[in-house]
């Protein structure tokens, strides 16, 4: 049987790939450090999960309105005003199955068939498989990443087209960690207004920040930008309910319309009981936010420090999210117990196999000579980790 030619062009998730094979190794009883997640290891706070319990016994467990709740709405709009002073009202707000999902239907709404999507590379992996599903064409606009892997105005100039449509922003980002200031901001934006495009902003990452960096949202510029902007983000990564599968978009409010639309026919609404308990987290308190991140600074500071005495590898200082990016480029052409390191995938599959320690290869986020590492574990199994991925380094010829 033939398969769309959709469907081929898509290939899996390479960060779910070697999460998988960890797992499974676990699940066979080896005892293997995972530096592979993309979720925060911490259970959602109670106050949220409370409010999940309520919502069940309440019997809150019918269709919603598709877009979401007006209640859920209008506490996003709230936090979109405390923590950004931007005003948005609930018709600009698209409540989804996660951020994820939030960017499958801002591309699906934007897009026509051939039109290019700027993606600032290292990027997250997903990107541009979900542009490619919306009959779009992801174009990867290279940073350096030793220079924090920042998108400047003069790169953007340069794969410009008449198809460009719109530009990727994911700051803090995954997987470099840079945050991108309001200067930078400000030359992105004005070319994005000079070429009439869209910018999509990713924003997931906006409470995990680190070292006095702070975090701006494009769209808070000014007023012409915002209406160009759509922000994405969602309740995983800041109140750790990776699971449960809220996220929102804030458009004007025809891009809302439109992605409320598509929604509608794809998925109808997000579940009713995470919504109840997304409220919950935007409006309850938010001390459990910088608990989290205070946590993952301390981690972040420790495996830095540690990483930075490593041979072969140096990392630039990740200031959001919660990843080091690290060019592994001196590794590659050594050898290991006989066999040659040609990439980072080889880098990565013989680390897990021999010191059972899991990384992520750079080739799915665009920069094969880097591996990620996610701090979103542990201490005590980051300074296991760090010492098996030492020893192995040890071993390379
Ligand atoms: C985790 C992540 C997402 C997806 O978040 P969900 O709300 O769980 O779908 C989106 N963008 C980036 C950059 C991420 O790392």
């Amino acid at each position: 049987m033939k398969l769309s030619r959709k469907a081929m062009a898509i290939s899996p998730s390479p960060t779910l790939t070697i999460d998988a094979r960890a797992k499974q190794l676990k699940s066979e009883g080896v005892d293997v450090i995972g530096f592979g997640a993309g979720e925060p290891d911490f259970d959602t706070p109670e106050h949220i999960r409370e409010a999940a319990l309520k919502a069940i016994q309440e019997g809150f467990t019918r269709y919603t309105p598709s877009g979401g709740i007006p209640e859920l709405k209008e506490a996003i709009c709230e936090r979109l005003k405390q923590d950004n002073n931007l005003d948005y009202r609930p018709a600009q707000i698209v409540v989804s199955n996660g951020a994820k999902h939030s960017l499958a239907n801002v591309f699906t709404a934007i897009l026509d068939p051939g039109d290019e999507v700027l993606i600032p590379a290292p990027y997250w992996v997903s990107y541009p498989d979900m542009v490619k599903l919306a009959d779009g064409v992801p174009v990867s606009v290279m940073t350096d990443p030793q220079g924090g892997g920042k998108l400047t105005a003069e790169l953007l100039q340069r794969y410009l087209t008449p198809r460009t449509r719109a530009i990727v922003l994911n700051s803090p980002g995954n997987p470099t960690g840079q945050v991108l200031s309001r200067k930078e901001l400000e030359a992105i934006a004005e070319v994005a207004e000079r070429h009439d495009l869209f910018i999509v902003s990713d924003e997931v990452y906006e409470k995990l920040v680190y070292g006095g960096a702070e975090h701006i949202s494009i769209a808070s510029l000014d007023e012409a930008i915002k209406k160009r902007t759509v922000i994405v983000n969602g309740v995983s990564k800041a109140y750790a309910m990776t699971g449960w599968r809220i996220g929102y978009t804030a458009s004007l409010v025809e891009l809302a319309a439109a992605m409320d639309s598509i929604q509608s026919h794809l998925t109808s609404n997000p579940n009713s009981i995470a919504q109840k308990a997304a409220v919950a987290a935007l409006r309850g308190p938010q001390d459990c936010v910088e608990e989290m991140r205070l946590v993952f600074d301390s981690r972040r500071t420790y495996a830095l420090e540690r990483l930075h005495k490593m041979k072969y590898l140096s990392c630039s200082e990740p200031r959001g999210a919660f990843y080091l990016f690290v060019d592994a480029g001196q590794a590659l052409g050594l050898s290991f117990r006989g066999t040659a390191i040609d990439d980072t995938d080889t880098l990565a599959a013989l680390m897990l196999e021999h010191y059972r320690v899991a990384v992520v290869p750079g080739r799915g986020f665009g920069a094969p000579a880097y591996l990620r590492l996610s701090y979103a574990t542990s201490m005590e199994n980051i300074k296991e980790g760090l010492g098996r991925i030492e020893a192995f380094l040890q071993e390379l010829k």
